[in-house]
Formats: structure tokens, C-alpha cells, sequence
């Protein structure tokens, strides 16, 4: 049996971002922020999940993970008491976490990396020594381009790999509407059934520990400070609003991995697709942070043997979050729902008990999902599931970026500082590879003859799906937390100027 003993020793809440002392600078910023965190209203229609809660002049990419499947929220004996409060006082009682309510959490506008200062573990670069060039990137709030003249070079790191030819699938990658693709097993798709190659990580090595992993951000939520290190997937269209605090989660010594360029369900994608969403997203993390990630998490962790092959000619291993192998019951703490308006605050801390059930079956120790997009969902992280963790007696739980409970060192985690190489992709898929210098020619020819715009046939429509202004695809109607936090980040970016 787990012991848990929800209301614990502030072992998070001494360094957690609620602390005061960003007191100086930029305070009006952070009140606003605070308001804008509590009037963040966001409404989901129902069985949609959101793209975005915040929206600095565009919007920030979210999670909308797939319909609850494979998880069994019926295992666990009943709800917490409703009235459970954090050991932290600003963070709201779990029963008050919900979409509409306000959080405690004081975004960090404060941190401004030193061009050059030296890197955060043995051997690594020091920080670039130029401010990030946003002109040179597409635009965050839209899929990653692929007639970019980057794009036949990046094309070019395929061959050589074996690409399984397998068709993008259609529809959000659902199961039941890809049916022949979920039930082909040579194509290895984890979505429908959970299927890993070898080259997937999936566990962390020894039982009952941790892999502390966060999807989502960057954003003004990302818990950069806390004592307890992680890894964090973030979206490059984030770290283009928010790299100074992606840069910061670096320097505390977090992992950073990548999560592509706009968080798109990768196997729906084309190989060229997925090379532009895993290209730009590397080039600006190596661009932010002098290293790139050796890791990658495919969004929504829909990846095929296509993608992975992709993924890793890229120089991109695959890390996914647990299942319990019997049971498929996934290492999600649907913590994004909390926000989304479809789980209460003790709804989703009874998957989280259901977690740690699944995780007293294991051999090895596992992976769970959280996010640091939301406000709500990093409380409910930083006030309840990671205390309840650090408390639980029987067993102890150790908890760890992933790349530290695979036994490896920090400059593991990033090509330019890693000793070994990553592992070659092997595959049971017995249908037709990829022509790789074929797709190089196309590339190449479409550039020619397509360059002089730049922007392709976009059309120039500024407010695609995740914006949530219009377009039938987006759930999500984002309300007054938009203009206000884009007001903040102007007012940002006047004072990091000065
Ligand atoms: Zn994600």
C-alpha cells in the first residue's frame, strides 16, 4: 500500500516560483499577469480539449490530447477529500482548481540570461552570446513550413536512414478512424495499443523511480525554480515568446528536450512535414540554449515507425510516457483537463492515485506526463501530485529528469555534449522504405519554383486554428487573458530593452 501524506513539508514550496524575491522590476507586469491568469476563462466545448490558454499577441500551443482512452480511472478507492489544501498557501485548495478559477501561480518575467554565461553542467557550451532572431524563424502559431530553403538540407540527414513508406494517417490520429493503420503491427503505433520499438524510452530504470516530465512550455507557468529537477518537452512556437524562462529552466538544471516546432499529431504529417516540425524546433533550441536535445516527445506521443526513423536520422531519440504494459493504463495525469473544464481538481488527483497503483506493478520505474502550460495544471503539480509523491513512504519515490533515471549524466541529453551515439533505428516493418533523394530532388525543384513569396501559398490568414478566433477547427475561445497578456509581454519587452 501507498502512504500518502497530502499535507507535507514544504519541500517544494521554500524554492517554488510563489517566493518573493523577484520583487524588484517589471512588478507591474507580474500583477497583470496575475490578473490575467485569474480572468483566464477559457471555454471548451465538450469532448474538445484546448489548444491555448495564453495568447501574447498570437497564442501559445497546447496540449488536446485524444479522448480518454486506456485509462482506467475506476481502480482507486474514492476521492480525496475535497477540502485537501497544499502545504503552500497561495496555491487554492484542490477542490478550487477548475478552468474558471484563479491560481496562485506568479508567472517569472524576471530572468534575463547573460549573453555567453557559462553552461549548466560539466562540459557544456556556454550560452549563445547573440539575442534570439525571431525574423528568422516562420511564424510560432502556425505548422512549420516546408518550402524553406533549410528545408533539402535537413532532407538530406535522411538518407542514409532506412524511412518506413507508411501513409500519413488521417483525422487527428483517432484509432478508430485509422482502423487498417491500428491494426497493422509492423507499423508500430503507439497511439492504438501502445506499441514501442526498442529505440523508444518508455521507463525510467529503477523501480519506483521518477521521470519528472513536463509537455507544453514554455510559458509564465513553467516551474523553472523548484528544488526537484525535470524535463521538460517544450514547443519551439513557445520558446519563440518565452525563451528567457525556457533558458532559465536550463540554467536550474533542468533537462530540455524537444516537442516540435506547433505540436502537431505527427503521424498525420508527410515526411516533409515532420522534418520542417523536428527542423525548426531544433535549430531554435540550439539557437537559445547553444546545445540541442538528443530527446524528443512526439505530441499527444503519436508516433509510428515512420516517424521515429525520421525523428532519429534527425538525431532525436523517442521518450514517451509509461503504460502499464497489461492494462495499457497510461502514466497521464490528465492534468490538462483541469483547465480544459472537463475534470475537477480531486477528479484528476484520483488518476493520479491510479498512477502510483500502476506504478507499484512495475519492474521498472516510469514516466509521467504533466504540463507547464496552464496555470492550474502547474498547481495542481507543484500543491499536490509532486508532494504526495515526495511524502509517499511505502514506497519512496525518486524523482528525476528522465535522462538522470536512465542512469545517464546531463550532457547525455544534447548532441553537442553526449560520448555516446544514439541508438540505430531497427524496425520490424516489412513493406517499402523511403526514397530519400527522390523527396531531396522534389524539395529542391519545389523551391525553385515556388521561392519568390517566401511565405508559400499561406494566404497570409493570420488566425489559424489555435488562435481560437474563428476557424472551425478550434474549440477554444480565449477571452480577455489574451489582450492582457499581450500587453504584458509588450510591457516586457520594453523592460528587458532597458
Ligand atoms: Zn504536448
Amino acid at each position: 500500500m501507498l502512504s500518502y501524506f497530502l499535507i507535507v513539508v514544504g519541500l517544494l514550496s521554500t524554492a517554488s516560483c510563489h517566493s518573493n524575491h523577484h520583487h524588484h522590476a517589471i512588478a507591474l507586469a507580474r500583477s497583470v499577469v496575475a490578473a490575467a491568469s485569474s480572468a483566464s476563462s477559457v471555454s471548451v466545448a465538450s469532448g474538445q480539449t484546448p489548444a491555448a490558454v495564453a495568447n501574447p499577441t498570437a497564442s501559445l500551443v497546447g496540449p488536446s490530447a485524444p479522448p480518454l482512452s486506456g485509462v482506467n480511472t475506476a481502480t482507486t478507492s474514492q476521492l480525496p477529500d475535497a477540502t485537501l489544501t497544499a502545504t503552500d498557501p497561495n496555491i487554492p485548495p484542490l477542490s478550487d482548481l477548475t478552468s474558471g478559477l484563479p491560481s496562485s501561480v506568479t508567472p517569472i518575467f524576471t530572468f534575463t540570461a547573460q549573453l555567453g554565461a557559462p553552461g549548466p553542467f560539466p562540459g557544456a557550451p556556454p550560452l549563445p552570446t547573440t539575442t534570439l532572431d525571431r525574423s528568422k524563424y516562420p511564424s510560432p502559431t502556425q505548422n512549420a513550413p516546408t518550402d524553406h530553403p533549410l528545408m533539402s538540407e535537413w532532407l538530406k540527414e535522411l538518407e542514409g536512414h532506412q524511412i518506413p513508406d507508411i501513409p500519413p494517417n488521417t483525422n487527428n490520429s483517432e484509432c478508430a478512424l485509422n482502423p487498417e493503420a491500428a491494426r497493422d503491427a509492423s507499423r508500430c503505433w503507439w497511439t492504438c495499443g501502445g506499441c514501442t520499438n526498442p529505440t523508444d524510452i518508455v521507463t525510467c530504470n529503477d523501480k519506483d523511480t521518477w521521470g519528472l516530465t513536463f509537455d507544453d512550455g514554455p510559458s509564465p507557468f513553467t516551474p523553472t525554480e523548484e528544488n526537484l529537477n525535470a524535463t521538460f518537452f517544450a514547443i519551439a512556437g513557445n520558446i519563440y515568446w518565452f525563451n528567457e524562462i525556457a533558458v532559465e529552466a536550463y540554467l536550474q538544471g533542468h533537462q530540455l528536450a524537444l516537442h516540435t516546432w506547433h505540436h502537431q499529431y505527427m503521424t498525420t504529417l508527410t515526411t516533409e512535414e515532420v522534418v520542417a516540425e523536428i527542423g525548426f524546433a531544433r535549430m531554435m533550441m540550439k539557437d537559445v540554449f547553444g546545445v540541442t536535445p538528443s530527446y524528443w516527445r512526439p505530441p499527444y506521443g503519436d508516433v509510428d515507425e515512420r516517424v521515429r526513423a525520421i525523428a532519429l536520422a534527425m538525431g532525436m531519440q523517442t521518450i514517451i510516457w509509461t503504460r502499464n504494459p497489461s492494462t495499457l493504463d497510461q502514466f497521464d495525469t490528465n492534468d490538462w483537463r483541469i483547465p480544459a473544464g472537463q475534470v475537477t481538481g480531486p477528479q484528476a488527483f484520483q488518476q493520479f492515485e491510479a498512477i502510483l497503483t500502476n506504478a507499484s506493478v512495475l519492474n521498472t520505474g516510469f514516466i509521467v506526463l504533466e504540463h507547464d502550460l496552464y496555470p492550474q495544471t502547474v498547481d495542481f503539480a507543484v500543491g499536490y501530485t509532486l508532494p504526495t509523491a515526495l511524502a509517499s513512504t511505502n514506497p519512496t519515490f525518486t524523482l528525476k529528469p528522465v535522462i538522470e533515471c536512465l542512469h545517464l549524466p546531463m550532457s547525455e541529453a544534447y548532441n553537442e555534449t553526449r560520448t555516446q551515439p544514439l541508438p540505430q533505428f531497427v524496425t520490424s516493418w516489412h513493406g517499402e522504405f523511403i526514397n530519400v533523394a527522390e523527396i531531396v530532388t522534389q524539395s529542391n525543384s519545389n523551391l525553385t519554383t515556388s521561392s519568390s513569396g517566401g511565405d508559400g501559398d499561406g494566404s497570409g490568414s493570420s488566425s489559424e486554428g489555435s488562435s481560437g478566433s474563428s476557424s472551425g477547427s478550434s474549440p477554444l475561445s480565449v477571452s480577455l487573458s489574451n489582450v492582457i497578456l499581450a500587453a504584458v509581454v509588450s510591457i516586457l519587452a520594453v523592460a528587458l530593452k532597458s
